[in-house]
Parts: C-alpha cells; structure tokens; sequence
C-alpha cells in the first residue's frame, strides 16, 4: 500500500512580508494569475495588493460568501480563460475557495492569510458550506504561504485567537484517529499525529499572549496553524486535525448556523470530547479563557437543546470515521449530565 503525502514548498512567515520578492520567491511566472480574495479584505489592503503585485498580470474575483455554491461561480465566470495561479487572500473562508478553484483547475495556489481563525491556511483540505457534506473535501495543498504578521495582528481579536481554540481541537483529533485504526484498521501515522498534538502544544503554551494579542504569541499560533495544516498533509487526510470535536462542530454548522466562530465551537467542544477520554478537561477550559475564548455554549448562543442534538448528530455525520462519540453512543441524559458537570 502506498502513502502519498503532499505538501506546502515555501512558506514565508514575518512583519512585512506580504511583498513583491516573496511572491517572486514563489511564483515562477508572471503571466496571468486569478486573485480570489473578499471584498473587505480588498477594500483594506487594495495598496498593500496592488504594489506587491505590481509586475504581475492578474485579474481579481470577489468572493461574498464560503460557500460551494460561490466556489462553483468563480469557475464558471472563469470559464475558459487560461490562468497559470491563483492567490487567494483573505480569512480561511476566501483560502478554502482559492485551495477548490485551484484543484478544480490544477493550477498552484498562494495562500495569504490575513487572519489566524483556522488550520486551513497551509492544509490540503476545503472546508465550504452548502455542498454535498458538511465537512472537509481533499484539495492539494498551497504550493506557497506567505504570512505576515503585520496582516494578521490588524484581524479583529476573534479571528486570531479563535486559531487556538482549532489547534486545541487536535488534542482529541489525534486519539479519536488512533481509536479509527485499533477499532478499523485505517491508516494511522504516528508522526503525523505528534506533529499535530505538538502544534497543538505550542500554541497552548502562548494563550495568555495570544489572549493579549502579543506579537510573539500570534507567530507562535501562526506557526502552529501551518504546521498543523502540514500535519494533515503528511497524513493525507484531515485525520490528525479533525475528529470528534470536529463532528459536533459539523453538526452545529448544520443545526445552529452562524453561531460562533469555527475555532470557538471546536474549543469548547474539545472540553466534552477530553472529558470522554477522561483527559484535563479543566486545564482545557482554562486555556480558552486564558485567550479570551468563550467557554460555554451559551456565550456563542448556543441553547442546550441545540448541543444536545448536535452531539447525537455528529457521529452519525461520518459513519465511517470512527471517534470515541462512535464508540461511546450517548444517550440524551447523559450528555445533559456531563455538560452540567463541565458547566458548558
Ligand atoms: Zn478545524
């Protein structure tokens, strides 16, 4: 059986570094590249855009919404026009839509973040509401990741420090992957799990600093995201990254859209999932506060009907992935027993 993994080439981290030269470092060609990016973003960073674009031909599309709808939209209005690269700039939303369009239509992609809400920045996978599934479809990874950090520190505090609340999730994401592959036989990659617990770890050790939105501190998140999104790459699948603590999300997403950031829904989840594999489920919550992440449901205004639900809905989302919510199968009450114990 063959493995294959894929992974990012270049990834440029720093103040200032969303520039001319690094996107030369990158990108080989100059002619002709699709930027695919969000209408705030465009309307902020228009200058920061055009100067360090300025010896490249592009045209740019506007994305409104993450959806696979809009995914669809911009390869429809691309139609037979021949572009050579695309960049997408913009929050995780905007990169998941440059990361489709570029598979669909095998050219490279530069992923340029301006914001630290997710592990999708450096990642082989797309995450888009409305299509066939509520998770993650496998794309290629960005063959570049430019981060600057003079673009990310500018992000509403939400969407920086809900990227440790996604990174936190990696602690269960990695046991319920071990449980698929005692329970299943799946591949399982045990390098690809450390590195992913490790991102975790390191981004963990800065909560207080990402809390503060220090500069030291949103790196080390910075370089945590990525190497989690590498993680996933090594793995070739999104395995390392998302388990349990992911499905209920998925099932929130359905249930409770547009309540709470991705990263903040994972977060708190991950205190019922590290309860149910009788981990420091304590420590866990008093990280997110740390942060500055909400802590219970209610702050995202999320009723307990609603999580209740989700959480009998999550394992049923992807049968075939097994996560400790598979093995466990719990009822109603007792899931109202242990959020009452967590007080989430
Ligand atoms: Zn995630």
């Amino acid at each position: 059986m063959q493995h294959i993994m894929e992974l990012p080439q270049i990834v440029i981290i720093g103040e200032g570094s969303f520039n001319k030269n690094s996107i030369s470092h990158i990108l080989k060609f100059k002619n002709k590249g699709l930027i695919i990016t969000g209408p705030h973003v465009l309307k902020i960073y228009n200058r920061e855009i055009d100067s360090s674009l300025s010896e490249f031909s592009y045209d740019t599309f506007i994305v409104n919404e993450p959806t696979y709808n809009e995914a669809e939209r911009v390869l429809a209005d691309i139609g037979s026009s021949n572009y050579l690269f695309v960049i997408g700039i913009g929050g995780g939303k905007t990169l998941d839509i440059a990361k489709y369009v570029g598979f669909k239509l095998n050219m490279p992609v530069l992923s340029v973040p301006t914001n630290a809400s997710n592990d999708g920045i450096a990642s082989p996978f797309s995450s888009l509401r409305g299509g066939k599934y509520p998770y993650s479809l496998k794309v290629k990874p960005p063959l570049g990741v430019i981060a600057d950090i003079s673009i990310i520190m500018k992000a509403p505090k939400g969407q920086i420090n809900s990227g440790l609340g996604d990174l936190i999730g990696k602690i269960t994401s990695v046991r319920d992957w071990y449980l698929g592959w005692k329970k299943n036989g799946e591949y399982y990659g045990e390098y690809a799990s450390k590195l992913a617990l490790e991102s975790a770890r390191h981004a963990l050790a800065s909560a207080e600093g990402i809390g503060n939105l220090q500069l030291d501190s949103v790196k080390n998140l910075l370089e945590a995201l990525i190497s989690a999104g590498v993680a996933g790459g090594i793995a070739g699948s999104s395995r390392p990254l998302s388990g349990s603590e992911h499905l209920i999300t998925h099932a929130l997403d359905v249930l409770a859209p547009g309540l709470g950031m991705h990263g903040e829904k994972v977060g708190i989840n991950t205190v019922f999932t590290s309860y149910l594999y009788k981990l420091n489920w304590n420590k866990i919550k008093l990280s997110l506060s740390k942060a500055g992440l909400p802590v219970s449901y209610k702050e995202l205004g999320i009723n307990r009907n609603t999580i209740v639900k989700a959480i009998i809905m999550a394992p049923t989302l992807r049968p075939e992935r097994y996560t400790i919510l598979h093995q466990m199968q719990l009822s109603e009450s007792k899931i109202n027993e242990i959020l009452d114990y967590l007080e989430i």
